[in-house]
């Protein structure tokens, strides 16, 4: 079937369902049929083949990206009053995940190449009550995991990676999730890897880490009805693991799409007055998103939506300058970078069912706008 979309919008998650509709159905008559509907077979099966995918020993199916952020902190003793040293150009899910179980987040400015944690101004915000260390490989490109660590490592900390927009995303052939001590994985529709609905997981190479996982995400239960802990709920649905065992497959061919079409956009400005995401040596995007720096973003914007083009802002405010957390968090009264970047950025179509054609009109649009 063939749908006509006269607006491209930045970002269309059911192109992707319509693509794979017969095996999702097909799939959602199993589930049905069997009649375990609550960490089933189909949650044991995805958590291994991502587990696997990952390149790690350990993934737990987990309510959303969220509760696994929170999830993995506390797998790691993350308690209340802890600080947790993070980025404030993120979405507001990382910080809401640290204060959901009483940490303290504080934040680190970015590197502009990178757009992620700055690890040359980390050392400086660490304190006695700093625990743990969270990066996000914002957009898709990997954070300097390797350097974050050896900070961590050298003061006691522990990493947990937010890896909400980066499932595939590698530094030197490695899988990002498979450095931290653990880390948190977000299935929203529009992520690179997403459910017809919420879903997230937490993976680790742990065996401790995640037994406790298994038990957190169900009332702190190691045995049924026996909550060894105070833990709560937040399972992977059975039906979203069905579905993202199938989409799961399809993520390499994917973020090979998404790389192709950032190779278009790199060409379409290449020349002009505004920024491409920089190639950072020895990582490998994976193209979560497109987002382009401009001093004529609202103009670019404004011509591009009036062309039938979506965009969209990732995001209108860094966390620091959000109603409710403005002026409240450490770190956050010297973001320069951060700042300076949120004046300029726009996210540009970026999905793999994009065609050709709609491709190559954007990128003529984006030309014209400069002519
Ligand atoms: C999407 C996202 C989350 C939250 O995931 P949900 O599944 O929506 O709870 C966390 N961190 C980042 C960086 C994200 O992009």
């Amino acid at each position: 079937m063939k749908e006509n979309i006269s607006f491209i919008p930045v970002a269309y998650p059911k192109a992707k369902v319509e693509k794979h509709k017969t095996e999702i159905i097909k799939s959602i008559e199993t589930v049905i049929s069997k009649g375990v509907y609550i960490l089933g077979e189909e949650v044991t099966k995805f958590e291994q083949e991502f587990a696997d995918y990952i390149g790690v020993n350990y993934s737990i199916g987990v309510g959303n990206g969220t509760d696994a952020i929170a999830l993995a902190l506390k797998s790691v003793g993350i308690s209340p009053g802890d600080e947790v040293i993070t980025v404030s150009h993120s979405a507001v899910a990382t910080v809401a995940a640290i204060e959901t179980i009483g940490a303290v987040p504080v934040f680190v400015d970015i590197d502009p190449e990178t757009r992620c944690m700055d690890p040359l101004l980390l050392t400086k915000m660490i304190s006695s009550k700093t625990k743990a260390i969270l990066p996000v490989h914002i957009y898709g490109q990997p954070a300097p995991i390797p350097e974050i660590i050896s900070i961590a490592e050298k003061f006691g900390l522990k990493v947990v990676e937010d890896c909400a927009q980066a499932h595939g995303a590698e530094i030197n052939g490695r899988k990002v999730g498979s450095f931290g001590d653990v880390a948190s994985f977000s299935f929203y529709p529009t992520k690179n890897l997403g459910a017809i609905g919420d879903g997230g997981a937490v993976v680790t190479n742990s065996e401790e880490i995640a037994k406790y996982l298994n038990a957190a995400r169900q009332y702190g239960w190691y045995q049924k009805y026996i909550s060894s802990f105070a833990g709560s709920n937040s399972r992977l649905d059975e039906l979203q693991a069905a579905v993202l065992r199938i989409l799961l497959r399809e993520l390499d061919a994917d973020n090979r799409r998404r790389a192709e079409i950032a190779k278009v956009y790199d060409s379409a400005i290449d020349g002009v007055i505004i920024k491409a995401p920089r190639k950072i040596s020895g990582t490998k995007h994976n193209y979560h998103l497109y987002v382009v720096e401009t001093d004529q973003r609202d103009e670019l914007s404004n011509f591009l939506n009036s062309k039938g083009i979506g965009t969209a802002l990732h995001y209108p405010l860094p966390i620091h300058l959000q109603p409710a957390y403005k002026g409240r968090i450490r770190g956050g009264e010297k973001l320069t970078q951060t700042e300076d970047l949120y004046k300029h950025i726009l996210s540009l179509p970026m999905y793999p069912e994009l065609s050709d054609k709609q491709l190559n009109y954007i990128a003529g649009k984006i030309k014209e706008f400069y002519e």
